[in-house]
């Protein structure tokens, strides 16, 4: 694609990557039947392509973003289907980036947005504040119906009933260890699933794993990040890099895929930051997904009873942010598991981090067709691997939705996650 930045906007480290990863799209517009909005939405500005056309223009003429751009740009749920899809390697994913965070730094959003956007920026990451703010929303549920769109869209996720914490703490393998694994505890996960890293923990103990999660850690920066706040984003990845360097792992195991793509881009995030750089890219290099762990390691002692029928959904995360799309569902093959993918295994199931909270219709359209298409396979349970998933296709599905992990544990010895 041809660009016009003048020199002077080429010396800035963003604008050149920019310009070179706009200057990678040859506008053939394979990514189009790929992109979910496009796929309900049918407008090319709200396609892959479109979309690199608005960044670049926003982009050349040095002015506030312009109100039909962000709202084009805003229904972007960044799945990254399009770079799965694209011939040209394109690199969509450091471009919306890029361009969320001009939006941030040059666009006025009207008031009521951007007070919602800050409480979701300020409550999601802190763990404390979002159970409270669960417990709220549940009791104000029966009159959500005179609440005004987003905020009855926001009340009607709460869940009914939240668990008790699961911390991990420390634990040893019986015998020599393997592995050391730190884990990253997930904001909205240790809220709404901590059953996720037990059963992970669980597993990996058996596989002869020290499995440390330390308690000093905070949200990986995914949900600001993607909201465009580059700076709380960078101050969380380096409150982290830090925790980790204490924790002396050899491995870091994330069982949320939002959440380990994020930690795997520390290392981009911060290479042009001298003090940074080495040690963001260290962590990168670190991290797993907890199905990569399990497979560097190997399956053992699988159990020989009965097992459910699976159907698998690939978080976008997972196969299109870390091409690890055999993984999960290889693994629940090897523990005994039959395994069975929907058709538009590719679309995103509309969660895509706080998506299904600030634009309600087109998540609502992704989950029902996700959970369609998964119901479709009469499976006795879905498996997936992300927790942003996990609540929106529960939402959706009439089957029941467990982590692929907790199929795992169960089928080497641990408690069964369908009772
Ligand atoms: S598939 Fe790649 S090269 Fe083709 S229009 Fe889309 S982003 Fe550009
Ligand atoms: S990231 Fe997903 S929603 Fe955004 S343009 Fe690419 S395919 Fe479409």
């Amino acid at each position: 694609m041809e660009t016009r930045f003048t020199n002077q906007q080429l010396h800035q480290a963003p604008i050149k990557m920019a310009n070179d990863i706009l200057r990678n799209c040859v506008h053939c517009g394979f990514c189009t039947a790929t992109c979910p909005t496009y796929v309900v939405l049918g407008d090319e500005l709200d396609s892959p392509r479109g979309r690199i056309y608005q960044i670049r223009d926003m982009l050349e003429k040095v002015q506030p973003a312009p109100a039909n751009t962000v709202r084009h740009i805003d229904r972007c749920l960044s799945c990254l289907s399009c770079m799965t899809t694209c011939p040209s390697g394109v690199d969509y994913m450091h471009l919306v980036d890029h361009a969320r965070n001009y939006i941030e730094e040059t666009h006025k959003r009207p008031l009521g947005e951007r007070i919602l956007r800050n409480i979701l920026a300020i409550v999601l990451p802190r763990p404390g504040l979002f159970r409270l703010s669960l417990i709220s929303a549940r009791l104000i549920k029966p009159l959500r119906t005179l609440l005004p769109g987003r905020l009855k869209g926001m009340v009607a996720l709460a869940p009914d009933s939240l668990p008790k914490a699961e911390p991990i703490g420390t634990q040893s393998p019986q015998g020599d260890v393997r592995m050391r694994v730190a884990f990253l505890p997930g904001c909205a996960q240790q809220v709404l699933a901590p059953r996720i890293n037990a059963a992970a923990a669980r597993l990996l103990v058996r596989l002869g794993c020290e499995v440390i999660e330390p308690d000093d850690l905070q949200c990986c920066g995914a949900l600001t990040h993607h909201m465009g706040k580059e700076d709380a984003a960078l101050e969380l990845a380096k409150y982290n890099i830090e925790a980790w360097e204490r924790a002396n792992a050899d491995v870091i195991a994330i069982t949320a895929s939002g959440c380990s793509s994020m930690v795997k881009d520390y290392g981009h995030m911060l290479k042009d930051d001298h003090a940074w750089a080495e040690r963001a890219a260290e962590i990168s290099a670190k991290t797993r997904d907890i199905s990569e762990v399990v497979s560097e390691l190997g399956l053992e002692g699988v159990e020989d009873f009965d097992k459910p029928s699976v159907a698998y959904h690939a978080p976008c995360s997972l196969q299109h942010g870390q091409k690890n799309i055999d993984g999960p569902p290889n693994l629940l093959k090897a523990a005994g598991f039959e395994v069975n993918t929907p058709k538009e295994a590719h679309l995103c199931c509309g969660s895509a981090g706080i998506y299904n909270i600030m634009q309600p219709e087109l998540g609502a359209d992704l989950g029902k067709r996700k959970g369609d298409s998964l119901d479709v396979l009469k499976a006795d349970v879905i498996a997936t691997g992300n927790i942003g998933c996990l609540v929106q296709i529960g939402e959706y599905a009439g089957t029941p939705v467990v982590h692929s992990v907790e199929l795992l544990d169960w089928a080497t010895g641990g408690p069964s996650p369908l009772k």
